[in-house]
């Protein structure tokens, strides 16, 4: 009951502080593209956990695969022994790998576990320490992944030191080069591509660098879709020096950008591809996958961890693929998207000084407000910039879930994040997306 419920919320005050929330009260159910409140309140969920629930909250098929698991066994120590949702889970993966070269898989909880787990077999490979990440990169929390973060300071801020060994690249993004974003795909490549020569040149020998890591679509540094240019330039540098590539699709993999992968719009081919999130639709799961000729060099129980690979995860991550096959996910996910950036880029059009940016693939899509000092002056006048509300992203985000639909901000810049289910029906795809534009409307007026 609700008493029971706003008697619980006084525990609060004894979670910590170090977790930040964008909601008030207790969420007690999902379904579907909706999550529901302890006081009633039903609101369309357009964050998926963070890219997670993407067939929806509590997907029938899902659940009751995780269910009939739970009946079954729930815990098979990865060390101990092989479990059936294991072997099977793989053998859905291999074919829908972005390259048949990815053979060997290990399954972890998190994504963050995966890329601990990816920095150290780049390490162990190729017998060298240091890592290329990103600037904007989100890849974690722990401390190699944090180490490899470079989105915003309050991840490691006073924790220092962290992983020695890291370097950094600008990522092409028109911001990360002080442009705005007029400034032509082929420049932003080149300038980025010859920071990494540079970088390779100056700060860590070739004969010293592990691996680059990537997102192919920048996440939590503002969901930037990296051009083909830039991923084939990685690989090139990589086969030419022997690094190794590590793609991290914790956050754009399984359909969110409209492909399997995001990595299939360039073709490149990963060393190293991660993926966690909507891989097992909300159940703790990540996956490390790579080739069977570099992960023979592991030595066995060099890998591993108590709750790797869970059989309920695993058997859920199965129920996963078989529903994309079965519901015809891909397509869906492409009309939706037309349909999200349709809308958006009419906001663009009827609010240019305001409006910046849209951008993203798929259903992974952001909008980016001017910030009322404004990156360009270029854009809009001065008397319209003066107009423009501060920190217009999280006060529209905060209209948003008054109105009834929760949706994110990512990033230094004012960007709002849309993350809704792949399969969310059209109607509620129009109905988050006027929402959207009411609390623009409010945020300006
Ligand atoms: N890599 C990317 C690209 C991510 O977006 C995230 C999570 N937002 C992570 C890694 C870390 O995953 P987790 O939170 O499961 O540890």
């Amino acid at each position: 009951t609700s008493s029971d419920s706003s008697s619980l919320l006084e525990y609060g005050r004894n979670v910590t502080n170090g977790l930040g929330r964008i909601t008030e009260g207790i969420l007690t159910s999902g379904n579907g593209s909706y999550v529901e409140y302890d006081d009633g309140r039903k609101m369309l969920d357009f964050t998926c956990g963070i890219g997670v629930t993407n067939l929806g909250h509590c997907h029938p098929k899902i659940s009751k695969a995780a269910a009939d698991q739970c009946m079954n066994v729930v815990h098979v120590q990865c060390s101990i022994a092989f479990h059936e949702p294991y072997l099977r889970l793989i053998k859905k993966l291999l074919p829908i790998m972005p390259d048949p070269s990815l053979d060997s898989f290990f399954f972890w909880n998190s994504g963050s576990e995966a890329v601990e787990a990816a920095l150290k077999l780049a390490r162990t490979v190729t017998g060298r320490q240091n890592i290329i990440s990103m600037q904007g990169a989100y890849h974690g929390r722990t401390f190699g992944a944090m180490a490899v973060t470079k989105s915003k300071t309050i991840y490691s801020k006073g924790v220092a030191p962290l992983m020695p060994g890291v370097f950094s690249i600008p990522f092409p993004f028109w911001h990360q080069l002080g442009q705005t974003p007029d400034l032509s795909e082929s420049a932003l490549v080149s300038q980025c591509l010859y920071q990494l020569d540079l970088l390779l040149a100056q700060q860590t020998a070739p004969s010293d660098t592990a691996a680059i890591i990537v997102e192919p679509v920048l996440g939590e540094g503002g969901y930037v879709a990296a051009p083909t240019a830039f991923l084939e330039g990685l690989r090139s540098v990589c086969d030419k020096h022997g690094i190794l590539l590590i793609v991290d699709e914790v956050q754009s993999g399984f359909c969110r950008t409209g492909k399997f992968f995001a990595i299939e719009y360039s073709g490149v081919r990963p060393d190293i591809l991660l993926m966690a999130k909507g891989l097992a639709n909300g159940f703790p799961l990540s996956a490390v996958v790579s080739r069977k000729e570099l992960t023979d060099k592991l030595a066995p129980g060099s890998m591993g961890g108590t709750y790797a690979g869970n059989a309920v995860s695993c058997a859920a991550a199965c129920a996963v693929v078989d529903a994309i096959h079965e519901e015809n996910i891909l397509p869906k996910v492409n009309e939706r998207s037309a349909e999200l950036f349709a809308s958006l880029n009419a906001l663009k059009a009827a609010r240019p000084s305001h409006v910046l940016d849209v951008r993203g693939r798929g259903l992974m899509v952001a909008v980016e407000f001017a910030t009322p000092a404004g990156p360009s002056a270029a854009h809009d006048s001065v008397t319209a910039r003066d107009a423009i509300p501060a920190q217009m992203a999280s006060r529209v985000a905060k209209k948003c879930i008054e109105r009834g639909m929760i949706i994110l901000t990512t990033s230094v810049y004012e960007v709002v994040r849309f993350i809704p289910p792949l399969n969310i029906s059209a109607a509620d795809l129009k109905k988050g997306a006027e929402i959207f534009h009411e609390a623009v409307e409010e945020v300006i007026r």
